[in-house]
C-alpha cells in the first residue's frame, strides 16, 4: 500500500487569553492510496483542526508547535506559502460542510471548477470547461452542459455539494480531505454522495480522509478509523475491528450510543458526563472522569498508546500489558 500522507506527533496549540488549548495533542497516523481513513469524535475533539493543520490553514492564535506532516515524503510543516498553495486544491483537495460558503456566489459553476485547472494544469478556458462538464457528469449531475453555466444559488444543496466534489476532484488529487461533507444534507442526498465518494475512491485511487461525528457514515466509508477525544487519538483500528472488537472505553461508549435498527430501545445509551473543558484537562487520562473502567493510575498519568495487534492501538491502561506501540 502506498503511503500518501504520514503524520507524526502532530501538535497544534491555541494560545488564548484563558490559557493554552492543546487542540491536537501529539497524534500520529498515515493515509494510504485508494483507502479512506475515517476520523470520528464529538465536536471540539480536534478533528477539523487536524485537517486544517495538515493543510497549513492554522491561523493565530493557533500554531503547529511540534510534529511532522509528510505528503508523498515531502515535509509540509514549515514549508513556504507558495509551495503549500501549489499543493492545496491541486494534489490535496478538500470539501467542507457547507457548500454555499465554499462556492463563490458570483461565479458560474464552470468558472469555479475551471479555476484550478487553468491555474495548476495550464489549461485554456475551453479545455477547462470541457473537463468541468466531464467532472459534473462523473458526480452524477444531469444536464451537466447546462449546469456548468449556472450560478450556485440556482442549484439545490445536494447539487452544490456534488459541484464541490467535482471541483475537488477536477485536479485528480492524491488526497481528498472531507470534513463533515454530508452533515448539512438530507438523508437521501447524503447516501448518494457517500456512495459516489466510495465509487470515486475505487475508480481514481484517491486517498480520502473522512472527518465526521457520525459513526454510521464511518461504517459505510472507512477502511481504517481514528477515534479522537480531547485532542488525542484514543483508538486506531481497521473499520471491522473497531465495530466488532472496540477496545477503548470511549469507543465502546460511542458505539453503544448509536441506535440499531434491529433493536427497540426506550432511550439512547449515551456516555455519562461531558467532554472536559480544554482549559481544565484532567491530569491523567482525559476520559477518566467519564470512564466506568477507571483505575487509580488513570487519575495521575496519561496512558501511552498500546498495541492490540499490528493494525490496532488503544490509549488506555487496560491494554498496557499488550505492549507499547
Ligand atoms: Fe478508562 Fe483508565 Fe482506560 Fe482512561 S486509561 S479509558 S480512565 S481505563
Ligand atoms: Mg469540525
Amino acid at each position: 500500500m502506498k503511503e500518501i500522507l504520514k503524520v507524526e506527533n502532530l501538535t497544534t496549540h491555541f494560545f488564548t487569553d484563558k490559557g493554552v488549548v492543546r487542540a491536537v495533542d501529539g497524534n500520529s497516523f498515515s493515509i494510504y492510496e485508494g483507502k479512506t481513513l475515517g476520523v470520528v469524535g464529538e465536536s471540539g475533539c480536534g478533528k477539523s483542526i487536524t485537517a486544517m493543520s495538515i493543510l497549513n490553514l492554522i491561523e493565530k492564535p493557533g500554531q503547529i508547535v511540534d510534529g511532522s506532516v509528510k505528503f508523498l515524503g515531502e515535509e509540509l510543516v514549515g514549508t513556504t506559502d507558495k509551495r503549500i498553495r501549489e499543493i492545496r486544491g491541486n494534489e490535496i483537495s478538500m470539501i467542507f460542510q457547507e457548500p454555499m460558503t465554499s462556492l463563490n456566489p458570483v461565479f458560474k459553476v464552470g468558472d469555479q471548477i475551471g479555476e484550478a485547472l487553468i491555474l495548476h494544469r495550464n489549461m485554456s478556458k475551453k479545455e477547462a470547461k470541457n473537463v468541468g462538464i466531464e467532472m459534473l457528469q462523473l458526480v452524477g449531475i444531469p444536464r451537466a452542459e447546462k449546469v456548468i453555466d449556472d450560478y450556485p444559488h440556482q442549484l439545490s444543496g445536494g447539487m452544490r455539494q456534488r459541484v464541490m466534489i467535482a471541483m475537488s476532484l477536477a485536479c485528480n488529487p492524491k488526497l481528498l480531505i472531507a470534513d463533515e461533507p454530508t452533515t448539512a444534507l438530507d438523508v437521501t442526498i447524503q447516501a448518494q454522495i457517500l456512495s459516489l465518494m466510495n465509487r470515486l475512491k475505487t475508480e481514481t485511487d484517491t486517498a480520502i480522509m473522512m472527518i465526521t461525528h457520525d459513526l454510521g457514515v464511518v461504517a459505510q466509508m472507512a477502511d481504517h478509523v481514528l477515534v479522537m477525544y480531547s485532542g488525542k487519538i484514543v483508538e486506531s483500528a481497521p473499520v471491522n475491528e473497531l465495530y466488532g472488537n472496540p477496545k477503548h472505553p470511549y469507543t465502546i461508549g460511542l458505539l453503544k450510543s448509536i441506535p440499531r435498527l434491529d433493536e427497540t430501545r426506550e432511550e439512547l445509551n449515551t456516555i455519562e458526563g461531558t467532554v472536559p473543558s480544554p482549559f481544565e484537562l484532567p491530569q491523567g487520562c482525559y476520559f477518566e472522569p467519564r470512564c466506568d473502567k477507571a483505575m487509580e493510575i488513570c487519575k495521575h498519568k496519561h496512558p501511552e498508546t498500546y498495541k492490540i495487534n499490528e493494525n490496532h492501538t488503544a490509549s488506555c491502561y487496560l491494554y498496557a500489558e499488550e505492549g507499547e506501540e
